[in-house]
């Protein structure tokens, strides 16, 4: 496991990095929020986040996530970043504050009530993962579903979509990552224009290829192996 010290190397690098392209781009750096990818690291890892005072962590998982929740004591925002399926509803709910991954009517609905069931009066705010490089492999709902997806979350009472995220295609050419930024930001803003709707958030960008990310507008970089190191598995 890495140690500390690398990792505060680490995250000073990034924020470096991420200062510099705010710059070029003519964004305040304030506008970026850097998300530390925690999944496949261990519980410990999460306390290196919150002793360097970034207050949330990125999770796939649900069970890892929850079992690391319950490792990790302190007041950390946990934002589900991978699929969900529908069976780990409940669980997810009790584990992380935001979920980013949601792509589907059946999930918005079950999310919606299940989260009045609590009676808390919360309200679940949600990004819409969207397969902006139309890649057979990921999940999200394509481009041309997304607008009926989206009015259908702007009725729902207990969910508040506060933006939308996407996962590019894995590919060694930068150009195709900047395609899909560039369609989901354009999408975006279509879509506040069409609903009048705030979707003020962007996740978008990893590791590899944040810089291109917040060139093209990303409010939301996920960040875990320049941070964290290689990963071993995941
Ligand atoms: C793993 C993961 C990341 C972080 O990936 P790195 O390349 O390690 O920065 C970001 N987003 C999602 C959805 C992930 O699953």
């Amino acid at each position: 496991m890495i140690q500390y010290q690398n990792f505060i190397e680490n995250l000073a690098r990034v924020r470096d990095e991420i200062a510099e392209v705010c710059e070029r781009s003519g964004r305040r750096v304030e506008s970026v929020m850097l998300l530390p990818v925690t999944k496949t690291y261990s519980a410990e890892v999460v306390s290196y986040v919150e002793c360097a005072g970034l207050g949330m962590v990125g999770e796939n998982r649900v069970p890892e996530a929850a079992e690391k929740k319950m490792q990790v004591k302190g007041n950390m925002k946990w934002e589900l970043i991978g699929h969900l399926q529908s069976n780990k509803v409940g669980l997810a709910l009790k584990t992380f504050d935001r979920i980013q991954s949601v792509d589907s009517e059946g999930l918005l609905l079950k999310l919606n009530s299940a989260v009045g069931a609590e009676e808390t009066g919360r309200i679940l705010p949600i990004l819409l993962q969207v397969n902006a490089g139309d890649d057979p492999a990921k999940y999200g709902v394509s481009c041309q579903e997304l607008d009926r997806l989206l009015e259908i979350a702007l009725g729902l009472r207990h969910i508040r979509v506060e933006g939308l995220m996407t996962i590019p295609q894995l590919s060694k050419d930068l150009k195709v990552a900047e395609y899909a930024f560039n369609r989901l930001r354009i999408k975006r803003d279509e879509l506040a224009e069409k609903f009048q709707a705030e979707l003020p958030e962007l996740s978008m960008g990893m590791s590899g290829d944040f810089v291109e990310a917040i060139k093209a507008g990303s409010t939301i970089v996920r960040i875990g192996s320049a941070l964290f190191g290689v990963r071993k598995v995941g």
